[in-house]
């Protein structure tokens, strides 16, 4: 090694150090190669960062040394190359040993007779990626934990280059901020059971859909935007940016913000937001029981009210619940501010079940407020996309 810029003493995640000197086997010959080498690091260079093997990605038979932050793993030419159209290049080109972003010190490096090649990433991003592209990706189930795995090798295998993984990457955040409403409302069922189960806010259930952001725009995954703007939208201003501890979009140091457009982007889709649940309160006033069919539109009103159960029984008394049924809404969205007055999918929604055709005197009119409410649901998925300015 040519740089004299690290040294080597310790494993990542290994158990706590014996003590000086027993840190191999007598018998280990490598051990012992590695402890004076160790030595010898140390000595050229006290005030550098202690470097740490990785416990599991250290393979003996590997050709190829990365470093991420203060993590080396020793993997193989071969394997990288086979998933990597960036490393396939890279190796394909002699010599194989360069340096990878700005650190000129590590070119040409050696550890191990193998090259050492620098990387300007997360050592917990390569940790990720290195353990799905030998083990194959485990993917959970969309919580914040399982973001810190996805997101790195999301960001790793579009910088360099492994599409197979990226997709799969991709496809299972999909899971989460999703494209379709129909997945969009499995998404919200889970969330639900979490809010239910754990009596915290909904919101903890999935990352912070500003990271999504963040996430989407740094690696050109546009796919990604819509759910999460429609997510982030939902928010009162305060809590997006003033978020304290212990609020679902409070975030660590040095994380996630908004650019400027993105800003714009989010007031803009805010505001339709909440116009549509005005337009949409007005809808059901108008709309709905209209669409029952009215008994003096038919010739034997009686027998039909009998046998489909699609004829309004009294359209006075139902003109009527509607009215009321408008006045509890404007209360409960607008005035209240209560839950989803800035969801218009949760609102309508929960204005379709207001009359419940297990329970209402009049069916027609019941079933008639359900199919309202999934119309509106529908077109209102499709317009999210350009209430934030997004391409659909
Ligand atoms: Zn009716």
């Amino acid at each position: 090694m040519s740089t004299a810029t690290s040294t080597l003493l310790d494993h990542a995640s290994d158990p706590p150090s014996p003590a000086p000197g027993q840190e191999h086997s007598p018998n280990d010959l490598q051990g012992i190669t590695e402890s004076l080498q160790a030595a010898v690091l140390s000595d050229e260079a006290h005030a550098s960062p202690v470097l740490k093997r990785h416990r599991d990605l250290w393979f003996s038979d590997g050709s190829v040394v990365l470093r991420a932050e203060d993590t080396l793993f020793r993997v193989h030419m071969s394997q990288l190359s086979r998933k990597s159209l960036f490393f396939r290049h890279m190796f394909d080109m002699p010599p194989p040993s360069q340096s990878l972003g700005s650190n000129a010190d590590a070119a040409d490096s050696m550890l191990e007779g193998c090259p050492l090649l620098t990387m300007e990433d997360a050592a917990e991003d390569w940790i990720n990626l290195l353990h799905a592209l030998y083990d194959g990706p485990w993917f959970g189930n969309n919580d914040r934990d399982d973001f810190r795995v996805v997101s790195g090798i999301l960001r790793l295998s579009t910088k360099y280059i492994i599409d197979s993984l990226r997709k799969r990457a991709l496809d299972h955040l999909l899971v989460a901020w999703p494209s379709t409403l129909k997945d969009w409302d499995a998404r919200e069922d889970i969330a639900r059971i979490y809010e239910l189960e754990t009596a915290n806010h909904r919101g903890f259930r999935y990352p912070s859909p500003i990271a999504i952001i963040d996430l989407a725009r740094e690696n050109d995954t546009p796919e990604l935007l819509p759910a999460a703007f429609y997510d982030l939208s939902r928010y009162h201003f305060h809590e997006i940016y003033e978020s304290g501890e212990g609020e679902p979009l409070s975030q660590p140091p040095l994380a996630h913000t908004l650019g400027a457009s993105d800003i714009q982007r989010l007031t803009l889709g805010k505001e339709a937001a909440l116009h549509t649940i005005t337009t949409l309160i007005q809808s059901m006033g108008n709309g709905p029981h209209r669409d029952a069919v009215h008994p003096t539109h038919l010739s034997h009103p009686r027998h039909n009210r009998r046998s489909s159960g699609s004829v309004c029984v009294s359209a006075a008394a139902c003109r009527k619940d509607f009215e009321e049924l408008v006045e509890l809404a404007t209360q409960h969205y607008l005035f209240d501010r209560g839950r989803g007055c800035c969801d218009p999918l949760y609102a309508a929604e929960e204005l379709g079940q207001l009359k419940s055709a297990e329970f209402s005197e009049c069916k027609a009119c019941a079933r008639a407020l359900e199919s309202w409410a999934a119309r509106e649901r529908q077109r209102i998925w499709k317009m999210i996309p350009s209430w934030f300015r997004l391409k659909p």
